[in-house]
């Protein structure tokens, strides 16, 4: 029995309705990496009142024009003409954010809608001020260009009192105060930066119903359930260890659960001893080293039969932001770590 991920279609509803109530503006549904690995063709269907769907690469928008005619925007742009012809006949929006880009679109026959992403800070992906009037003003006289939108991308936006933030938002404004479509908000800033939100907003972790934010969950339900079965239960006694490297030792005698998940399913192998586990509707402590295939969990006292299943991330009880933080991570690298192993399906 492999591990399984179960994707609500009813939290992803509700976590857009979230987005809607915090923002009346357009929607670019972030779902590149397989929508943050809860599978495209699961998800594509539920975000049909998206504006515009986002993903990073040409492979990624292949897999998704093949499941929708949504309007798609390709977030890393071209970097040849070969791209360029790729990206026209698969109807994509184009980002351009690097001067390279500009000439060889602006060589291109074909009609196209492309958006200039603009550095205000993140110092990453876009252009610079100089770059984008000279990209502005070489696109003006291209009567088969239009420009859809200017974006920019916020570096500290889940650090609610940085100063990055006003200073981006600043800058972004001065270089787009004449400019009619506008898009900076990610989810943290959707959620905690009104100001920010302009005509499009780009909500990514927050449709998948984890929150950027420490501390404040804003009602987003977790979209993705991973669970696994016990395949072995063991009494052991106190100065007993556990698993590779030997690395926990009980204190007392306990009962050990082992699951059936491990780091070769997406299980972070960084998952510190006592990441909470929740099996039977009770959080019980992982012990010992993840294993490529297994963890094994100290259930104490707890009644758990082989063939339970316990529940790893996305319940209330135990969200994923929870355990990417006993794993020294976030939510996003657990979601989209899954690995092939896991089965992926759909459920009310
Ligand atoms: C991934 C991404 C987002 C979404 O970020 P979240 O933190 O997941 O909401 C927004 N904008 C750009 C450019 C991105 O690459």
């Amino acid at each position: 029995m492999p591990a399984v991920a179960l994707i609500s279609q009813s939290a992803l509803t509700h976590n857009l309705s979230i987005v809607k109530n915090k923002s009346s503006a357009k929607i670019v549904a972030m779902v590149k990496a397989n929508a943050y690995g809860h599978h495209l063709d699961l998800i594509t269907p539920l975000i049909k009142n998206a504006d515009i769907l986002a993903v990073s690469g040409l492979s990624e928008v292949q897999k998704l024009r093949q499941i929708t005619s949504q309007p798609i925007l390709l977030l890393s742009g071209v970097h040849s003409s070969q791209e360029l012809q790729q990206a026209i006949d698969l109807k994509c929006q184009i980002v351009i954010h690097h001067p390279a880009q500009i000439a060889l679109i602006n060589n291109n026959t074909q009609a196209l809608s492309v958006w200039l992403k603009i550095d205000t800070g993140m110092h990453r992906l876009g252009l610079s001020d100089d770059e984008y009037q000279h990209c502005l003003s070489s696109f003006k006289s291209n009567s088969l260009i239009t420009i859809e939108c200017v974006m920019s991308h916020f570096a500290c936006a889940d650090e609610l009192n940085h100063p990055m933030n006003s200073l981006q938002l600043e800058t972004f404004e001065q270089l787009t105060s004449d400019t009619i479509n506008r898009s900076m908000a990610n989810s943290a800033a959707i959620l905690s930066n009104p100001a920010s939100h302009f005509e499009f907003i780009r909500p990514g972790i927050m449709l998948y119903g984890a929150s950027p934010i420490a501390d404040n969950n804003y009602n987003l339900q977790p979209v993705m359930q991973l669970s696994a079965p016990v395949i072995a239960i063991k009494t052991i006694q106190a100065g007993t260890s556990v698993g590779y490297g030997a690395t926990w030792v009980a204190d007392q005698q306990t009962t050990i659960a082992i699951i059936g998940i491990g780091y070769g399913d997406g299980y972070p192998r960084h998952a510190k001893n006592g990441t909470p586990v929740l099996i039977n509707d009770i959080l019980c402590p992982l012990v010992g080293r993840v294993s490529m295939d297994m963890i094994t969990i100290d259930i104490g006292n707890a009644t758990v039969s082989i063939g339970d299943t316990a529940i790893l991330w996305g319940h209330k009880k135990l969200r994923v932001e929870t355990v990417a933080k006993y794993s020294n991570t976030i939510s996003y690298e657990l979601l989209t770590g899954i690995s092939g192993r896991v089965s992926v399906v759909s459920g009310e």
